[in-house]
This record gives C-alpha cells, structure tokens and sequence, in this order.
C-alpha cells in the first residue's frame, strides 16, 4: 500500500490530537505529513482554555500563552459556591500559534486544503490528487464530525469588559442546573473575555440564554466577536476506524464528558496512538490503555447520573463537593486517596462519589 511520498506517517486533522500525533511521530526521528482540510488551522470554536495539568504529552509553547490561569470560581445557578485559588493553574492559548508551533517542533510538514476522504481512505492533496493512505501509517484526527456518539452543543463569542470588571487570572464557571450545562468566562487574546455555554439544548436556545447570562454579568459587556459554536463528543469513547485508519483524538471521544474539555485527552489519545503505530502495536487498543481513557469513561457515568437527577439534587450536589475533590473530578485525576481525605468527616457523600466514578470498593 502506498504511503504519502516522501513521509513516514500522515496524520489527517491538525487539531490538538493531529499535532500531538506528529509530535511523538517527529520526535521519534520520522517524517510526518499532517493533511487538514481547511485552509489554516483552528477553524472550530473554542476556549482553549488548558490546565497545566498531567497527560499532556507536548510541552505548551510559551509563545502560545494568552493568559495564565491561577483561580476559578465556581457559581451554580448564578450563586457562588466555590472558589478554587493557591494550586489551580492553566493556559488560555492562542489556537493557531499553539497548533503550528507544536507541528514545526515535529518537524512535520502541514498540508492545508487536504481532505481525508474518510470512507475511501484516501486524502485528496493539492498538486498531488487523490493519495490513498496506508492505515498502518495513518491517523485520523479529524474532530467531531466523525464521532458516531452522543454530542451537545458549546457556543462562545468575545466581550469587551470595562477595566477592572473581570480577572483575567481566573475561570468563571456557572452551572445551569435545569441545562445540564455550564456558562464559562475566561480570558481571550487582546485584553478581551470570552463567555460561552454548553449543555442538553438547541443552538437557538443556547444563544438566547447565553446572552441572557451576558446581560446579568456585574458590569456591561459589549459583544467584540460573533457567536460561533459546534459540537462536542461528550458520549464516551467509540475507538473504531474510517476506512481502516485509526481514529484518535474527538473522533475517537477524547473529551471529559462533565467538562468538555477536549485539548489535553484528544492530545494524550494522538500521542498515544502515534506512540502505537511507531512500535507496531494497536493504536486502539494503545489509545484505551491510558488514564485519560479511564477519565472519560468515569465522566460519563457522573453525566448519566447526574441527567437522571432533579435540578436541586443537582444544585446540592455540586455546592456540597470540596474545591480539591471538584478538581479531581473535573480534571479527570480520580485520585481516590485525595477524594477520600478530602471527604473523610462525610464518609457517606465519599462512598457516593466513589461509586460514580467507577471505583468498586
Ligand atoms: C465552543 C467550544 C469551546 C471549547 N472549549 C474548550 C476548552 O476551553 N478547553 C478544552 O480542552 N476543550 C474545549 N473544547 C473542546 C475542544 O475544542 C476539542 O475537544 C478538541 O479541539 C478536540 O481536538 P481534536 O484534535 O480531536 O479535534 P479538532 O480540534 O476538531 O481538530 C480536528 C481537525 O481535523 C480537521 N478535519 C476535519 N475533517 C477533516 C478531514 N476529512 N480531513 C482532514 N482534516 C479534517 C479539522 O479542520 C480540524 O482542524 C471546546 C469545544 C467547543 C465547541
């Protein structure tokens, strides 16, 4: 079977788990095509919001840093209800400089404009034509749209905010109850904010009640961006293969289910399946092997139950959880040792939460 002349590998998707793909691919001394149908990278919307947080199997490039997270308020229903400060850290990043800096790290050439053809296997490459591609050397990265599972829709567009009114150190989360879904504002490039929401509703409805949200923020906003939004695979892994190529990353359902935080286990999956082709082993089988593998699915238990439950179940829920354990859970860590000193005086709720997350004593 033909390979794409003159590289090693072709990973299709330049998105955090294409780049992260080529990285361990590059690093590894091979040389590695990224095919990505549009025209630049990073079309989709998103926060790109990254915790400085494990899996990551790229150094974040320093240049891409917009903002340095050190704190996060969470509010449910509009109410404060926690504050995490003094070990929270992250990144806003700028999305096309930290997908191109991580694939020139890799050394890998990108080719925009070129489509894998998912259902043929093969890529239709500018000056080249149709290339068919050999699935022991390629990875589809290719995103949401090829994700077969459950998907909601996230929506978010940029605000202007009077000096003052924001931290720009600190992720805002609301949880919409009655949703199953959250308001965020995070910190965007160029001084700006970015408020979005996700969750179990239609984009028309999402838009009216993001901007409702918007109008009830402490100080005026003023609208910098148009909304934007699309979905996300928040209904667990489905590793399978489009045309024989292993997928990875979105389209494999590497994003926490609670979170939607997709950047950190699309990149721990690409890394993983890379790592995989390169030895001769399975790259699903590598991709289901790893902990943001098990983060996933434990995720997916949490929103299933937390679905069935009635909006002020709900509330209590999360208002009652301690800022660490919060932490564990949304970040996918599922240390049950810090869950358990966390929650030692209210051994009913640590039990609870336990059995949630999949852990069987
Ligand atoms: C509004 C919103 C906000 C979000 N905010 C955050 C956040 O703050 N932090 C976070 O961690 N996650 C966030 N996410 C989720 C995150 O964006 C994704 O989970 C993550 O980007 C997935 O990475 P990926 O590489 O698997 O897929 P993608 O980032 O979708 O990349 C896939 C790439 O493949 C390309 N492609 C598609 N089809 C083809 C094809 N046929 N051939 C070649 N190329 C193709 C696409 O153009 C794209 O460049 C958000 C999502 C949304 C919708």
């Amino acid at each position: 079977m033909p390979r794409v002349a003159g590289y090693d590998y072709a990973i299709a998707g330049m998105g955090p788990a294409g780049v992260a793909a080529a990285y361990r691919l590059g690093r590894l001394g091979y040389r590695v095509v990224i095919l990505e149908a549009n025209p630049r990278p990073a079309v989709k919307p998103c926060g790109w919001g990254v915790p400085d947080a494990e899996w990551l199997p790229a150094p974040i490039p320093r240049g891409s840093v917009v903002a340095r997270i050190r704190r996060a308020r969470l509010l449910v229903d509009g109410s404060e209800a926690i504050r995490i400060e003094g070990w929270l850290s992250g990144y806003i990043v700028d999305k096309p400089d930290f997908l191109e800096e991580l694939a020139a790290q890799a050394g890998a050439e990108v080719t925009y404009r070129a489509p894998l053809l998912p259902h043929r296997g093969e890529a239709r490459i500018p000056g080249r034509g149709l290339v068919r591609l050999d699935p022991s050397r390629s990875l589809a990265a290719v995103g949401n749209a090829y994700y077969p599972g459950e998907k909601i829709f996230a929506l978010e567009y940029e605000v202007r905010l009077p000096e003052g009114c924001a931290d720009p150190e600190e992720l805002l989360i609301d949880f919409d109850t009655r949703l199953v879904g959250y308001y965020w504002l995070f910190p965007a490039p160029g001084g700006l904010f970015q408020v979005g929401l996700g969750g179990y509703a239609d984009p028309q409805s999402l838009r009216g009640r993001l901007d409702r949200w918007v109008r009830r923020l402490p100080c005026r906003a003023e609208p910098a961006t148009r909304p934007r939004g699309a979905p996300i695979a928040v209904g667990g892994l489905r590793l399978s293969s489009l045309a024989g190529i292993p997928v990875a990353g979105e389209s494999a359902g590497f994003v926490l289910p609670l979170t939607g935080e997709g950047i950190r286990p699309s990149m721990a999956s690409g890394a993983a399946a890379a790592g995989a082709l390169a030895s001769g082993g399975d790259p699903l089988e590598a991709q289901k092997a790893i902990p943001a593998a098990r983060a996933v699915a434990a995720q997916r238990r949490v929103l299933e139950r937390v679905r069935r439950m009635e909006p002020g179940e709900r509330a209590s829920l999360l208002a009652s959880i301690p800022p660490r354990v919060h932490a564990e859970v949304a970040l996918g860590s599922l240390r049950k040792a810090v869950i358990l000193r966390e929650l030692s005086r209210r051994p009913r709720l640590a039990l609870r939460l336990l059995r949630l997350l999949g852990f069987s004593e």
